[in-house]
């Protein structure tokens, strides 16, 4: 059976608020819950681990295990990974995605019992074309082709031998330069592969991602 990391320890300074994002309220609720409910509805995950800051440990929902998280993402996935027994594969999501949908979870687990990967990560074919700029920030090197990128997003999931290899053997450096689980097992010689996920997928970071994120729950995503 699988496990789940629902990381939640950001401070979510760019949100403009004084409590942590994942608590931020979202639908009349906290943002954390809206995740933790579609984790609980998929039906291969037995245990449910949050991440959170360590002042607001208690906000972790009623059949979760609390953890404090690092300083960086990546640590705070390692702090849930350490506390969340044996479970396979590993699941790992963002609270700040909380409009992710049961049925993404579910495509991301089917497609890596279904392939040889170490992990199959959410992620959107990019619509902007994307350019490389100099490290003045001002001078074009190159445009990519638009048609192999893809946005990565989570949920993210791995097996877990994969992830525990790179994630538990990684040092502070590493993981503070690392902005998605994934690129560790990438560099560690892993196979990542991408399941599309749909436009509900977005990521909470500022007061406008919150109010398109209501809007989109009026119209029933989730
Ligand atoms: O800051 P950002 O939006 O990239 O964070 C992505 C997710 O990682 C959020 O759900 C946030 O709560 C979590 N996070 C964490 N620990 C950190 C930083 C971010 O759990 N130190």
């Amino acid at each position: 059976m699988a496990v789940a990391l629902v990381v939640a320890a950001g401070r979510g300074e760019r949100l403009g608020s004084d409590r942590p994002k994942a608590l931020v309220m979202l639908g009349g609720r906290p943002m954390l819950e809206w995740s933790i409910d579609t984790v609980r509805s998929v039906r291969e995950i037995e245990r449910i681990v949050v991440a959170l800051p360590a002042d607001a440990l208690d906000a972790a929902p009623a059949g979760t295990v609390a953890v404090a998280g690092g300083s960086v993402r990546s640590a705070s996935v390692r702090e849930a990974l350490r506390a969340c027994g044996d479970g396979d594969p590993v699941v790992v999501h963002d609270a700040a995605r909380p409009l992710a949908p049961a049925a993404l979870f579910e495509h991301a687990l089917a497609q890596l019992a279904a392939s040889g990967a170490d992990a199959v990560i959410a992620a959107a074919p990019v619509s902007d074309t994307i350019k490389l700029v100099g490290s003045d920030r001002r001078t074009v090197e190159r445009t990519l082709d638009r048609a192999r990128l893809w946005a990565v997003q989570t949920p993210q999931v791995f097996r877990r031998r994969a992830l525990e290899r790179t994630l538990l053997g990684a040092d502070d450096e590493l993981l503070a330069s690392a902005t998605d689980d994934a690129w560790l097992v990438e560099r560690a010689g892993g196979t990542v592969q991408v399941v599309e996920s749909g436009a509900s997928n977005i990521k909470i970071t500022t007061a406008t991602d919150l109010k398109l994120a209501e809007l989109l729950l009026a119209e029933g995503a989730n």
